[in-house]
């Protein structure tokens, strides 16, 4: 089974540790530097935050995921 995780970072660029999970550079916008936050919260689920204030989805559109690929996969 792919984490979620797995499947945001392989899509990212520039993705680099840090404190608390992941910085990469946003897909959404001109990211120089980068702005995005990647992390996995406890339940397996990828939580997504741009800095510079794209919002979610425009993100997840950029890298053609949707919501759904964000969250752990659901076990009957
Ligand atoms: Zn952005």
């Amino acid at each position: 089974m792919t984490e979620p995780l797995q499947i945001v970072l392989a899509r990212l660029a520039r993705v680099r540790p840090s404190r608390s999970g992941f910085m990469a550079c946003c897909p959404a916008h001109d990211d120089r530097h980068p702005s995005l936050s990647v992390r996995r919260a406890p339940d397996g689920r990828v939580l997504v935050h741009c800095f510079a204030g794209c919002p979610l989805e425009a993100v997840l559109s950029a890298l053609g995921l949707r919501l759904r690929d964000l969250r752990p996969e659901a076990r009957p």
